[in-house]
């Protein structure tokens, strides 16, 4: 599902608002719109250093685009952008020769990592016991 993919935005969030300036200034007012919604669907496989590009739609595989596409190439300072547009919708975005973008959070992993709660260690004998134990060890003292 289409649903399941990171928005872009969340990832390379630098990047999409770079997008948005540049297709802004480009006049493709639309596109700047649409941009903010895109998903990260799948990486270009092409396995190049300076390729960074990724689909933000799912294509049929071994298809063209067809009708209805065109290319939106813009004008960042460094490097190049290009849009693969079908019918208003982006399909693909060319990343190439920029430096390496570093995502925001991970676009694979399952959300926060978090140790299940194992609530407190043992039953609390707590018949007689005069004082407890002492809530600062264990935990804050690691690195020392
Ligand atoms: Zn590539």
């Amino acid at each position: 599902m289409e649903q399941d993919h990171p928005l872009v935005r969340d990832v390379y969030p630098d990047l999409i608002a770079e997008l948005i300036a540049l297709l802004e200034a480009e006049g493709e007012r639309e596109l700047a719109i649409v941009v903010w919604d895109v998903r990260l669907v799948a990486r270009c496989d092409c396995g190049d250093d300076f390729c960074q590009s990724f689909h933000t739609a799912v294509r049929p595989k071994g298809k063209p685009y067809g009708e209805g596409h065109r290319c939106v190439p813009l004008l960042p300072e460094k490097g190049m952008l290009v849009l693969d547009v079908v019918y208003g919708r982006i399909m693909y975005i060319e990343v190439l020769d920029r430096q390496p973008m570093t995502a925001q959070r991970s676009e694979s992993s399952t959300g926060p990592t978090q140790t299940p709660d194992t609530g407190p260690t043992g039953p609390a004998d707590a018949t007689g016991t005069p004082d407890p134990p002492a809530p600062t060890d264990r935990a804050t003292a690691s690195g020392a």
